[in-house]
């Protein structure tokens, strides 16, 4: 095993699980074992929880400008180690080695360069008064927060949840997917090797989230809890949270349309929309999952999607190789559900266009389906893999109705060189991000997540990312003599 026997870190120390049980985390592409993780249940949950609890007064009255000093050096930390993340992607997760790079990887260094720059501009108001009280409302941190991640973006996610919850002075316990829960201990390792950074400020535990991720969201000591995943698990949370209402941050799933008008530049949308939805296999929240297509560029668009599919599927293979553009999909069950969907749309009687089938297990090239209608399983679902429906239309509203007509509300983008008329039409649809000749272009310095189903509460990154993490405080001065 290329990692060997890990621990978890609690309170600052390298421990089992209390019941001595382990698990094994798997190379996604030869099915190698890769490294055994303690199998933690509710006494582990338990123990994390009280050293976050300890740790918070220690770590909530650092100044900003401490904070911010710590923060920095996780991001340098972070670039330093890159090379060692960007392997463990590929291994563990079958994201190529070289574009783990930027999206996950240095990526995950520029949330905590993000996160150490905005704490030190957090601010409070001063509400004029004509009572004799001066009213200042401040903002804290809320406490003790259970950080739960998804397995795409896997460091970037982990990263992004414990840089903003640090910076707003927040200690926590993250647990993040079975599948990445060596990344989860690397990136525990990492943090440990910042002597600033005080014992127990973060806790890394590992095992499912079926036990302890709903434990830790029922726990009485756990403030706020900070959630990227399926909207399904996110409704289990809301219940866990419920009876002790909790703060909660949630990152949901997307279905999210892509308009391209017959003035669009096309080679840009070809460019973009595919890669945002082979780039990490389709395994993106922001995808373009329903592309809507203009019948006067529609056959221009699908000959040059055909293109871009071609490259992508020619660089289909080892993600450990440089020549790698696309890897295996995250694991077996995933793959199942994947080509469960290639074969509902072929029963539902959409065109398979293009065939990413292969005998390869895991391993699912670019798959486009045209003639797809709104009653198909292909239109409504989100995949989360490398499948394409592409949807042609003639008429503006009927497009914008079917392009809104969705439970989720994650992301959606025109393609037009007419901005006025775009911007126009954005105002229609309820979601947390809109673009415009672009797709789910994910920056740190901006907050990023959904409405409707896939999100509610604050936005994650950005200056408004930290006050997921904190709470309203109003100061009153009676200012009688
Ligand atoms: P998932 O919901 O299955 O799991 C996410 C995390 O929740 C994992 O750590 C898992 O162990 C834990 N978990 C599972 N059941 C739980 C429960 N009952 N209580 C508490 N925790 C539990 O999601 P996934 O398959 O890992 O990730 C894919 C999903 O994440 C997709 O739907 C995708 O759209 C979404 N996602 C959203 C964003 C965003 O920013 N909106 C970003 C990335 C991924």
């Amino acid at each position: 095993m290329k990692y060997g026997n890990l621990k978890m870190w609690i309170g600052g120390e390298w421990v089992d699980a209390v019941s001595g049980q382990t698990f094994t985390t798997k190379n996604v592409t030869t099915g190698e074992d890769l490294g055994s993780v303690p199998l933690a249940d509710t006494a582990d949950a338990d123990r994390a929880v009280a050293a976050a609890k300890a740790a918070f007064p220690v770590w909530s009255r650092k100044t900003v400008a401490e904070r911010s000093r710590i923060l920095s050096k996780i991001a340098d930390e972070i670039r330093r180690r890159g090379e060692e993340f960007m392997e463990l992607d590929a291994l563990e997760h079958g994201m190529p080695k070289h574009l783990a790079d930027a999206p996950d990887v240095i990526a995950a260094s520029g949330n905590f360069e993000a996160a150490a720059a905005f704490c030190r501009h957090l601010t409070g108001t001063v509400i004029p008064s004509k009572r004799g009280t001066m009213y200042c409302l401040t903002k804290v941190p809320v406490g003790v927060c259970a950080l739960i991640t998804p397995w795409n973006l896997p460091f970037f996610l982990m990263a992004q949840k414990v840089a903003l919850s640090l910076a707003a002075g927040c200690t926590s316990v993250l647990k993040a997917p079975s599948i990445n829960a060596v990344t989860s201990v690397k990136f525990a390792e990492l943090l440990d090797s910042i002597e600033e950074l005080p014992k127990g400020a973060v806790n890394v535990i590992t095992g499912p989230g079926s036990t302890i991720g709903t434990y830790l969201a029922s726990h009485k000591d756990i403030d706020c809890v900070g959630f990227t995943g399926s909207t399904e698990t996110g409704v289990d949370i809301m219940k866990a949270a419920a009876p002790t209402l909790k703060k909660l941050t949630m990152e949901l799933g997307g279905k999210n349309p892509a308009i391209v008008f017959p003035d669009a530049n096309l080679d840009l949308a070809v460019k973009t929309l595919s890669h945002h939805q082979f780039n990490n296999c389709g395994q993106a929240c922001g995808s373009p999952g329903r592309i809507y297509v203009h019948e006067d560029c529609y056959d221009r668009f699908l000959e040059k999607y055909a293109a871009a599919c071609k490259v992508f599927a020619d660089g289909l293979g080892d993600p450990m190789l440089p020549t790698t553009r696309m890897g295996p999909l995250v694991s077996g069950s995933h793959y199942r559900k994947v080509t469960s969907y290639i074969e509902y749309g072929i029963e539902d009687g959409a065109t398979l266009f293009i065939d990413g089938r292969t005998d390869k297990p895991n391993f699912v090239g670019p798959t486009v389906f045209t003639d797809v209608t709104p009653g198909m399983r292909i239109y409504r679902d989100e995949i989360f893999g490398p499948v394409s429906v592409i949807v042609k239309w003639k008429d503006e509203d009927e497009v914008m109705d079917l392009a809104t007509d969705n439970v989720y509300g994650l992301t959606a983008s025109i393609w037009s060189t007419n901005i006025a008329h775009a911007l126009k039409l954005g105002e229609r649809f309820q979601v947390g991000t809109f673009s415009i000749n672009c797709h789910n272009n994910v920056s740190p310095e901006a907050p990023w997540g959904g409405v409707r189903q896939s999100g509610i509460g604050q936005k994650e990154g950005g200056y408004e990312g930290i006050l997921g993490y904190m709470d309203d405080k109003l100061i009153t001065i009676s200012l009688d003599e």
